[in-house]
């Protein structure tokens, strides 16, 4: 509890300036803590600022895409929307990744004859089941009802 500024004021009519002047060194030393955790407080702020925007900008990234399966079998990627393309080009990106809040675009490699693609970021692999695949396209166009 920092001293009174009433208080010391109370002191001084009193002639107790002894007593007047420890409280207004305590009074200094209260302002001085204070003005550290102003200054802890500010930088956390700053830092889950900076935590909150990076959510925004992922949450905003996240929905300009969409999980598809465009090969044979069940596996599955993120595709970029046409929608939300904002002019770029379409990719398939890592969903292993996507859910860790990363984007690592998927590469195509071709193994005895089968198309694979595979993630170099977590080394994912995954299999087609072709053996030649067409570039990427647009989330719209992997989900797109067929005729
Ligand atoms: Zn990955």
């Amino acid at each position: 509890m920092l001293p009174r500024y009433k208080d010391i004021v109370e002191l001084l009519k009193k002639g107790s300036t002894l007593e007047a002047q420890e409280q207004i060194m305590s009074l200094r030393e209260g302002a001085l803590e204070l003005q550290e955790e102003n200054q802890e407080l500010k930088s956390r702020i700053r830092e889950l600022e900076g935590k909150l925007e990076a959510i925004d900008f992922w949450e905003n990234e996240k929905s300009r895409y969409y999980l598809v399966s465009p090969w044979r079998g069940p596996a599955q990627a993120y595709a970029l929307k046409k929608s939300e393309s904002e002019g770029e080009p379409p990719h398939l990106v890592c969903s292993n990744c996507f859910h860790q809040r990363q984007k690592v675009i998927l590469n195509p490699k071709n193994k005895d004859g089968w198309i694979y693609l595979t993630c170099p970021a977590c080394k994912a692999e995954i299999t087609t089941g072709l053996r030649g695949v067409r570039g990427p396209q647009y989330a719209e166009e992997y989900t797109a009802e067929p005729g």
